[in-house]
């Protein structure tokens, strides 16, 4: 018997509907109804304007809903608004990909969707922006350019392309809009509107690849042989080893086929010199996607890879969402570095998302670094990553040699131990390079009054302020962003004696400029850089070979060249040696390796001092004696005994509230729900327990850690209960799920 709603089904009363995503913290999708023209229209992948309550919001379609499927009772049937594509601009690859991730780290669907769209599409822009396209107009203009290098670089490059050539392109060679504009009132050259060219551009070598070293070779035929098909390769090569031209040499036979290759990095200050290295060696489209561009240029590099015009693409982490019609191979540099993680929003690990990525483009894959992740090795050794090694510094550089030197029996200025200032002052007068490394940006870290022991604290943080003198005096917090002005005196005893305590990187700054008044400080850290463009400067700085003193925090350690550095210092690393967390050796032994490999890249040999009140500490020791594989092979063994990730899957709950009583009842609660609606022995649950830094922002942190040794089942049981936890939650209490977490802060 067919039931009665089968019977009304005529012509005339199908009511059509999409399924779309909508970016708001919802898990579900919701259905729309549309025309049957626009139905007909419709396809996965595409935007659509809705109203959703009383926003109007950019949503995805997910599903054409058959016209069968049931209507929801509970939602009242709002029409689409409007369709802003006229083509899926997300493909089915990618859109598997949302959906997966969206599953795995728990997050809305809606909210996940938006992560893979530029800004401007995200904002129902239309797809079609014009592109900027400039020509030479006057072609006798030499005398008028004479005075700025820049105008003539650009306008020599720009005769040389009558037909035009796109602003973004031109950017990425370097020449900036600024330029253009200013040979554009001289009237020299004029900008049109055209329709952007999507075709995708021929490759072509423009300069011979090295000749590749043993270990080079053999990494580069076993990567080949994987083509076509998924494989994931961890390229485990000790710094300076020539990965990159590994990289090139694989990338330059997958270009070759008119495939896509997708290279990501860690920061943006890694990528003006890769981006240099690719463009010297294929003359392609590059396609440049980070959080530095502005959003018309990230749209253009976007668009560039959706329709395939671009053969490589450079991004951090958010572009492995992008989509590439002809992805052939995924490259992750630095695999090991925590900025691939997202720690807030939707917080997933670009190095398994590119993992999961590449399995479903059916491409291969290689993680590369000098200190693969424990993480990774783990992986190797079930088989899941081929491990590859690189053995030998390329051309005829050497490994730095490693120095301990004890700060308990040493004397010191502005914490530089006398040795390390004798050291330094010798590579300087034979006009070398010295790299200074202190993970701590300001003057001072701590104030206090040498008469009653008061000290500067955040009244909002369990955490000090930090003391900086420049732009002006004063007192921040580095946790939660409050400023102080700095006291005349001390608050608590109205005495003269307030002292700064410890060092930063402004106050090492101040006292090299006194020790070495003859040779230039480059300080970078965050307070110094915050543009792409000031890392250009330096660069430029450092290639120059002449001796000079680079000081600065983590932003130095990463994968950067430095040709003329012969020592390398690291002040101080204690932190990292007694900190709490399970991966804080690793994070500093990777650290510290990381940092050595900055010395001795060019022809002389290197040496890496290490300041510590810690000589003895087992980390160093094994680093010292033998290398970073040995010290992971024994991490991975303490881990095996200790039950901890990789050995265990991990989750990880953060709560947030006004009251630290209100976090741990709620908390007590919850993870009482668990135990009775999970099986037995499946999930070990740690906590409630409060955050290492309890109070933060004036709120109190409290965390839940569960571990299991079967992640399927384990993120089954937590996918329920977080939707029952999240309805059961108290209205202004913060909570988020962080699925593999890298941190427990
Ligand atoms: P990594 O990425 O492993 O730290 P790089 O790729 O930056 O190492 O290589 C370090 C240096 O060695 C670079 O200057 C590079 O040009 C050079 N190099 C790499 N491979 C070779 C090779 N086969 N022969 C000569 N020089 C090489
Ligand atoms: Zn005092
Ligand atoms: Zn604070």
């Amino acid at each position: 018997m067919p039931n009665s709603e089968n019977i009304n089904v005529t012509p005339q009363n199908i009511i059509y509907r999409v399924r779309v995503a909508v970016p708001v913290f919802l898990y579900d999708c919701f259905d729309y109804k549309v025309s049957a023209e626009q139905y007909a229209q419709a396809d996965v992948g595409m935007r659509v304007a809705v109203s959703f309550g009383r926003q109007k919001l950019v949503a995805i379609i997910t599903e054409k809903l058959a016209i069968d499927t049931p209507i929801d009772p509970r939602f009242q049937l709002k029409s689409v608004t409007e369709f802003l594509d006229d083509r899926a601009i997300l493909n089915d690859k990618v859109l598997s990909l949302l959906t997966w991730a969206a599953h795995y780290y728990q997050f809305p669907i809606g909210e996940v969707m938006q992560t893979a769209l530029p800004i401007l599409l995200r904002q129902g822009k239309p797809y079609n922006l014009l592109a900027r396209i400039w020509k030479v107009l006057d072609l006798n203009a030499e005398d008028k350019v004479k005075r700025s290098e820049k105008q003539q670089e650009a306008y020599k490059i720009l005769k040389l392309h009558p037909q035009g050539t796109q602003e973004n392109i031109l950017n990425l060679s370097g020449i900036e809009t600024a330029t253009l504009k200013a040979l554009e009132k001289k009237e020299i050259i004029i900008c049109d509107l055209e329709p952007q060219n999507f075709k995708p551009e021929p490759v072509s070598l423009a300069q011979m690849p090295l000749t590749a070293n043993e270990d080079q070779k053999k990494a580069i035929q076993t990567i080949l042989k994987a083509q076509k098909k998924y494989q994931a390769f961890l390229l485990d090569g000790l710094t300076g080893s020539g990965k990159t031209e590994v990289y090139l040499q694989v990338m330059q036979e997958i270009l070759k086929q008119g495939k896509q290759v997708l290279v990501l990095v860690p920061e943006i200050g890694l990528t003006p010199q890769t981006v240099s290295r690719f463009q010297s060696r294929f003359h392609c489209n590059i396609a440049l996607l980070h959080s530095g561009l502005n959003d018309t240029k990230r749209l253009q590099a976007w668009q560039h890879s959706e329709t395939g015009k671009a053969s490589i693409i450079l991004g951090t982490r958010s572009a492995i969402f992008t989509p590439m019609p002809h992805l052939g191979l995924i490259i992750l540099d630095e695999e090991h570095d925590l900025s691939f993680k997202q720690q807030d929003g939707f917080r997933y690990h670009a190095r398994d998302v590119a993992l999961y990525r590449a399995h479903l483009e059916n491409c291969p894959i290689i993680l590369g670094s000098a200190t693969p992740s424990i993480d990774s090795y783990f992986l190797a050794q079930q088989g899941k990553l081929t491990r590859l090694e690189l053995n030998q510094r390329a051309g005829t550089a050497i490994m730095p040699k490693m120095h301990v030197i004890d700060l308990k029996i040493s004397k010191k200025t502005a914490g530089l131990s006398e040795q390390l200032i004798s050291e330094i002052g010798k590579r300087l007068e034979k006009k070398e390079q010295v790299l200074i490394f202190l993970n701590r940006r300001g003057y001072a870290p701590v104030l206090i009054c040498e008469s009653c022991g008061w000290q500067a604290n955040c009244p909002h943080c369990d955490a000090h302020f930090t003391l900086h003198l420049k732009p002006y005096s004063h007192l921040h917090c580095h946790h939660c962003g409050t400023i102080n002005r700095l006291p005349d005196a001390c608050p608590a005893c109205n005495q003269n004696t307030l002292k700064p305590i410890g060092m930063g990187t402004a106050k090492v700054e101040e006292a090299l400029n006194e020790l070495f008044p003859k040779y230039p400080v480059v300080r970078v850290d965050r307070d110094s850089i915050s543009r792409v463009g000031s890392w250009q400067k330096i660069y430029d700085q450092i290639q120059k070979s002449e001796p000079t003193i680079l000081l600065g925090t983590q932003m130095l350690a990463k994968g950067h060249h430095f040709p003329y550095v012969t020592l390398v210092a690291i002040l101080d690393i204690d932190a990292g040696l007694l900190s709490v967390d399970f991966r804080a050796t690793e994070r500093t032994a990777q650290l510290i390796v990381q940092v050595a490999g900055r010395s001795g890249r060019g022809e002389k040999k290197g040496d890496v001092y290490l300041q510590t009140l810690r000589p003895d500490h087992p980390l160093l020791n094994i680093l010292l004696d033998k290398n970073y594989r040995a010290f992971a092979k024994q991490t991975l063994a303490d881990r095996k005994i200790a039950e901890m990730p990789p050995y265990r899957y991990a989750v990880l709950l953060r709560c947030e509230s006004k009251s630290q009583d209100e976090n741990q009842t709620f908390l007590t609660e919850m993870t009482q729900q668990l135990r009775l609606n999970s099986e037995e022995n499946l999930i070990d649950i740690w906590g409630p327990i409060p955050a290492p830094m309890e109070r933060k922002a004036g709120r109190y942190q409290a965390h839940v850690v569960l571990l299991s040794h079967d992640r399927a089942k384990m993120h089954f049981y937590i996918r329920q209960w977080w939707q029952y936890v999240l309805q059961q939650k108290p209205s202004q209490m913060k909570l988020t799920i962080d699925v593999d977490p890298q941190e427990l802060s």
